[in-house]
């Protein structure tokens, strides 16, 4: 449940069925946190009754989304929540060819091996890997990050978060109601679109449960009906909560089904009167039958509309439907690499592509002669203009349309730029934009992204263009989950 981008506050999946692991609730009726050690289960089911054959198995290493690999009857399965070295007894269940692998008891722990603090987790699927050790994440990231860097360079160590919890400065929650028409708030569980009800999720920051907590209780009462997808009739979808780290500042972002929402007014001044911290509350509508959490109207019911945040010495101002990194201490660690790797002496011309806010442009101006950004989302690129007057920047200038387009355009008019930094969503850059960096010749490209694999297969096609991989920083911007990000730093040859 990281990035990404543009309004893409998506939800895990479509209505598919859940597809892992009843370990949890095992657990839980094992009543207590950690792996089962209770007795063999001889039924050969899983909770959900999904008849299978219960083997005993060792795994021997980590797929890169965390599943533990094991060997059975010479086929390889994958077992969420396994750890190398461990001892253990699953449940495998095949379809067609496929097998699958579910952890039913630990026989031998690892030492990599602690309790997840969260409840849910065995069941949300939004942390992949409370399971691990703080150190164990590290090195399972640093792995991932090493293995599929290999055809370039040796990646630096892992800039790991002393404290990896309570760090999301962005938190979304469904709204719905259970069997006993009861309102619930919380999480979708895996791959579904059914709701966990929970207070707490522990990457959030807890401000923002705190304020998602006191919205559930006054649903009842102001007679907002949570959205129930299936039949279409209720209000409110979900509740977003953007909160500036540094600056205490709070956006709350109700987003319901249809514009009309009786007694807001009502509302919102209960709500502010329950937390005064609250600095601005907006009305997203989405009206249609989307994983997007966003729809595009949106109304200011209190405040300017936007919150603002210190990060790089800098203050941004921050749309609903901006992108803006969801783990400001990281980000720090992971800009302040990429501006150092851009090796600016004060008279670059400097592309920063899929721009966002404007951060990373912003930060480097300083150290550039000229930034000129570039982003797809109208409101961000709103934001960048406004943060660079609000900063007294005067060397950059942002534009809005496709990153890919924008370059092509340069490229043509045969402009120049030293120093190109790009950092695209999960899904990486395109080739319209790859080989107009190639024809604009910049010295230096510096490639942030939050999906190493996509960036491999951009990095092969700079390597094959008249780039050189020079370095590579993994960044844990993610704790808790598989995620991470990486920045590379490529030199013309
Ligand atoms: N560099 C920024 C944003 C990174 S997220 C930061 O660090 O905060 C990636 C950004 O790319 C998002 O803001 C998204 O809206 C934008 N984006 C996605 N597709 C794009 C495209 N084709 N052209 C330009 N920007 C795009």
């Amino acid at each position: 449940m990281n990035k990404r981008k543009n309004l893409s506050h998506k939800k895990s999946g479509n209505k598919r069925k859940r597809s892992e692991n009843s370990f949890s609730k095992q657990q839980k009726n094992h009543g207590r946190g950690g792996p089962s050690k209770g007795k063999r289960s001889s039924d050969g089911a899983n909770q959900r009754g999904q008849k299978g054959i219960t083997a005993e198995v060792t795994c021997t290493r980590l797929t890169h989304d965390g599943k533990g690999i094991a060997q059975w009857e010479g086929k390889q399965v994958e077992v969420p929540h396994l750890l190398p070295g461990e001892k253990a007894e699953i449940l495998i269940t095949k379809r067609g060819r496929d097998v699958s692998g579910e952890l039913k008891r630990v026989i031998a722990s690892s030492k990599d091996r602690v309790e997840p603090p969260c409840p849910y987790f065995y069941e949300c699927g939004g942390c992949q890997i409370q399971h691990m050790t703080n150190l164990a994440q590290g090195r399972f990231k640093q792995q991932t990050v090493n293995e599929l860097m290999k055809p370039f360079v040796k990646p630096e160590p892992i800039m790991t978060m002393e404290h990896p919890y309570d760090y999301r400065n962005k938190s979304h929650t469904a709204f719905g109601m259970n069997q006993q028409r009861q309102i619930i708030g919380g999480m979708y569980a895996m791959n579904t679109h059914r709701i966990i009800p929970m207070d707490r999720c522990l990457i959030h920051d807890p401000k923002a449960d705190e304020i998602v907590n006191t919205i559930k209780g006054m649903l009842k009462s102001f007679k907002v009906q949570p959205y129930n997808e299936d039949t279409g009739r209720g209000l409110l979808r979900h509740v977003l909560i953007k909160v500036g780290k540094v600056s205490g500042e709070i956006m709350v972002v109700l987003v319901t089904a249809s514009s009309e929402f009786k007694g807001k007014n009502n509302f919102v001044k209960a709500l502010r009167n329950e937390h005064p911290e609250i600095t601005t509350i907006l009305q997203n509508v989405n009206k249609r039958d989307t994983s997007m959490v966003l729809g595009e109207q949106e109304k200011v019911l209190f405040g300017k509309g936007t919150i603002t945040d210190t990060l790089g010495g800098l203050e941004f101002e921050i749309s609903a439907k901006s992108f803006y990194q969801i783990n400001p201490v990281q980000t720090e660690k992971l800009y302040g690499k990429a501006i150092e790797m851009a090796e600016l002496s004060g008279k670059e011309t400097v592309i920063d592509a899929y721009c966002g806010i404007g951060t990373i442009g912003l930060i480097a101006s300083k150290q550039a002669g000229n930034v000129i950004g570039v982003e797809l989302n109208k409101d961000a690129v709103r934001d960048s203009i406004r943060n660079s007057k609000r900063n007294g920047v005067k060397n950059a200038r942002f534009y809005q349309g496709d990153a890919g387009q924008f370059m092509v355009e340069m490229a043509a008019r045969n402009e120049k730029a030293d120093v190109v930094i790009m950092d695209p969503p999960r899904s990486g850059s395109d080739e319209a934009f790859l080989s107009s960096v190639v024809k604009l010749k910049p010295k230096k490209v510096v490639y942030v992204s939050c999906n190493p694999e996509t960036q491999v297969r951009d990095l092969h096609y700079l390597e094959k263009n008249g780039y050189k991989v020079e370095a590579i920083q993994p960044v844990d911007m993610f704790p808790q989950t598989v995620h991470v990000e990486t920045v590379a730093k490529l030199v013309k040859k």
